[in-house]
């Protein structure tokens, strides 16, 4: 009694997800733990349901990606720029435009990268409970930090690669003889719910990068800068390692940036929350892509005839070469301030 459902939501995805009004009309409640203490049990729950968030996002993007795959190997149209491949059929599929390669690769590039993130995170929670007190506390400073990091870049990306799927398809992916619109629809409500991202990226400036005196984010820098010495010389894999020492770069300006400009004026902070998420995002994939590539590369140096490993590279390379690169743009932006944001009157939108 005093709890009742006061309708359910017509949602523009998720629907096999009943969302409904919860009315509490003198409804009884009991004290969870300790008084005032509220927030941060709640937040034990919100910082995990956070993460299952980003891996809802990016699992959506990924089947999206898988589908985009299917439908490009199907569809034939067009001839390849270089001459007909499939000279037997009406037209060459459209996996021969590179146009559509560049939709395919970036979405790859994403998934991989972002799977790969989504284990080291599960990796640090373990850790978490190491028996090396030392290492249990930095597990323990990583998933504070990573949880807003998370959340938003791989949701963010997750739509995105949704998006790119669905360009795929062309006019097929609009209507709903095939799946993309469906993951497109799924994958928007990861950018909302559990914390909008713009939440999470002032979690990240606001509270996260200065905990315990920003212990969290100088050993992410270090142990960035200990792959980059390690594996820096040159080889086949410098060009991943010479991406990463740049990204994590321009994520130490954008940090003292924030340090500099932020505390002088909070608006500050939070014109650049959003660029900074982005940049720390690319540094950690740029982080997973080393670390592939680096793993992918021993397999070929050992004679693997697996061409998995080869894959692995290729698609590390498009993500060094082509997604990486945003990191420069996001600094630029992020140090424009707020003045141009806030001079507008709200009566001018
Ligand atoms: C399908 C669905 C299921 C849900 N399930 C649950 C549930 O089970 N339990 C539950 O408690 N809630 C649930 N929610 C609510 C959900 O968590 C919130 O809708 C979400 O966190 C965003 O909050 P809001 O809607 O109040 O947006 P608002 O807080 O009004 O935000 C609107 C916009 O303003 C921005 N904004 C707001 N405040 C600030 C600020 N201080 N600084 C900068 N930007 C700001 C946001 O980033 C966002 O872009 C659900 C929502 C949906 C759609």
């Amino acid at each position: 009694a005093g709890a009742a459902c006061g309708g359910l939501e017509h949602k523009m995805g998720i629907h096999g997800n009943a969302t409904c009004v919860m009315d509490y009309d003198k409804a009884k409640g009991w004290l969870v733990g300790t008084e005032n203490k509220g927030m941060a049990a709640m937040f034990v729950m919100m910082n995990e349901a956070r993460l299952g968030t980003g891996l809802q996002g990016l699992s959506i993007g990924t089947a999206a990606y898988q589908a985009a795959v299917e439908f490009a190997h199907d569809r034939l149209q067009g001839r390849s720029l270089t001459g007909p491949k499939s000279p037997e059929l009406p037209a060459d599929s459209i996996m021969v435009h590179p146009d559509v390669r560049r939709m395919l690769l970036e979405a790859k590039a994403f998934v991989e990268g972002g799977q790969a993130f989504t284990l080291w995170t599960a990796l640090q929670a373990d850790l978490q409970h190491s028996n090396d007190a030392a290492e249990a506390q930095k597990a323990h400073d990583y998933m504070g930090l990573i949880t807003p990091v998370l959340k938003a870049y791989l949701t963010d990306k997750g739509f995105h690669v949704a998006s790119l799927a669905m360009q795929v398809h062309g006019g097929s992916g609009y209507t709903e003889h095939f799946a993309a619109s469906q993951y497109l629809r799924d994958a928007r409500i990861t950018m909302i719910y559990e914390g909008a991202n713009g939440i999470q990226a002032l979690d990240l400036v606001g509270r996260k990068l200065p905990a315990n005196g920003g212990r969290a984010i100088m050993s992410w820098f270090a142990d960035i800068d200990a792959f980059v010495s390690e594996n820096g010389a040159e080889g086949p894999i410098k060009p991943f390692v010479d991406g990463l020492a740049d990204a994590k770069k321009k994520l130490q300006e954008g940090t003292m940036w924030l340090m500099q400009n932020g505390m002088q004026n909070p608006d500050n902070a939070g014109a650049a929350s959003t660029d900074y998420l982005h940049i720390f995002g690319l540094t950690a994939l740029a982080y997973m892509w080393a670390q592939m590539a680096k793993a992918a590369q021993a397999q070929v140096d050992a004679g693997t005839s697996d061409p998995f490993y080869a894959n692995k590279l290729m698609t590390g390379r498009y993500f060094v070469e082509r997604i990486l690169p945003d990191t420069g743009a996001h600094l630029v932006k992020m140090k424009t301030g707020a003045e141009v944001l806030m001079q507008m009157p709200a009566e001018a939108f």
